[in-house]
């Protein structure tokens, strides 16, 4: 059974006190807590098994590499992902989504040719695309939610044209907890021959993940969100969209043999993974993966919208408060704003004096923001740990907000 208390118990820094109150950690879309089975995972791997991958035969880098490349499988599994060559792994979504664009669309893409995003894009699902529109004249194509935030697959497919040669959409808001329906986008550009880039960094942390049923090409993860360490992750690539990219960047590892006057290259996915990785980040995300297996990633998608409907009742019953996106089926991820002259910044500092660690700003999606006519948001994002007393400690510190700010 699924018991929160329990799980709590596994990751220390909850235990802590802020400002003099137990800590309420809602900050988890923007990076969640580590289990102390990665902690004691990486300790374990610098005091006994540390030293560089691929690159030795002595026993050391014999246990590091073997480590380090099983995460790879640990990576495929996570994501019902039919081969662990497809898996290459970066420091982040960020990085995933760089490869994409540096390694395959700038090298195919010529001017007037389009890729259509959501306005509900992370910064990194955009700015990437962003930099071939400007060094090469590729054209964004952007298309709108709805009103309470949620994403018409079949918007996405419509705006895919002649020109379009990629979709780049992602599985959840990192603002709304909005679900997009990437597996229906996928069917519709599929059917038109083009390429879908699925953004999983929020999506792959709230709900199982099968990459035969999504039916991309890429899919992002990033170790952090997943009780990982930070600098860890990884991009699962369509086995012939690797074949259609090119290195990115350059140096050792990713080749095969360098001479004065011609280089080539490892087979993929090293291809791809140049100079000394995040080993042991690596490694510790490959142990919050089994982490999140054990839990399985249904239960945790179940205690989540438990989570949800509480959460969403008790902010939907203060009448001074604007939540932005409430599409049916969102995780557990809200952002508002309080009506009166509050700043989502003071909003989360008096919040923190109580313990509480919510986020506020523009959450890097600053299209969104605008979309819904905001500056700033406050965001209160849950993760597998939380519980219902917790949005109690939440409603109340937005009580005292309102006390304070109206
Ligand atoms: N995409 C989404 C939806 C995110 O929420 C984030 C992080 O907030 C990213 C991409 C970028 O992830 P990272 O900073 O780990 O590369």
């Amino acid at each position: 059974m699924y018991d929160p208390a329990k799980i709590r118990a596994d990751f220390p820094i909850l235990a802590r006190e802020v400002n003099g109150k137990p800590l309420v950690y809602l900050d988890n879309g923007a990076s969640a807590q580590k289990p102390r089975v990665v902690i004691d995972a990486m300790t374990h791997a610098y005091e006994h098994e540390y030293a560089n991958v691929h690159r030795g035969l002595h026993h050391l880098s014999t246990i590091a590499t073997e480590k380090y490349e099983a995460v790879r499988g640990i990576v495929a599994r996570f994501l019902n992902a039919p081969d662990p060559e497809e898996i290459v792994f970066t420091t982040g979504t960020t990085e995933g989504i760089n490869l994409v664009s540096y390694a395959w669309a700038a090298p195919r893409l010529a001017a007037g040719d389009e890729i259509v995003l959501s306005v509900l894009e992370h910064h990194a699902n955009i700015v990437p695309w962003h930099f071939l529109r400007e060094r090469q004249g590729v054209v964004l194509k952007w298309v709108e939610p709805e009103a309470d935030g949620s994403l018409d697959p079949q918007r996405v497919i419509d705006a895919i044209g002649p020109k379009t040669k990629l979709v780049a959409v992602t599985q959840m808001s990192n603002v709304t907890g909005t679900r997009v329906d990437v597996a229906a986008i996928c069917r519709g550009a599929k059917e038109k021959g083009v390429p879908v880039l699925v953004d999983g960094s929020q999506g792959a942390v709230h709900g199982p993940v099968s990459i035969p049923d999504i039916g991309c090409d890429f899919y992002a993860i990033t170790g952090h969100k997943l009780y990982g360490p930070s600098g860890s992750g990884a991009i699962w690539i369509a086995k012939e969209r690797m074949a259609e990219m090119r290195p990115f960047l350059g140096g050792g590892d990713m080749i095969r043999d360098v001479y004065r006057d011609s280089v080539t290259y490892n087979d993929a996915p090293m291809k791809f993974e140049a100079g000394t990785p995040g080993i042991v980040q690596q490694i510790g995300m490959g142990v919050a993966l089994e982490y999140l297996m054990a839990l399985g990633m249904e239960n945790v998608a179940a205690h989540e919208a438990t989570l949800r409907d509480y959460a969403t009742k008790r902010l939907k019953g203060l009448n001074w408060l604007n939540l932005q996106g409430t599409a049916a089926g969102k995780g557990a991820i809200f952002s508002f704003t309080l009506e009166g002259a509050a700043h989502a910044h003071d909003i989360s500092t008096v919040l923190d004096k109580k313990g509480i660690a919510v986020r506020a700003g523009t959450h890097c999606a600053m299209p969104l923001l605008e979309f819904f006519g905001v500056g700033a948001t406050c965001r209160a994002s849950f993760g597998l740990y939380n519980t219902t007393d917790e949005v109690d400690r939440l409603i109340e510190g937005l009580e005292l907000c309102h006390e304070l700010f109206a």
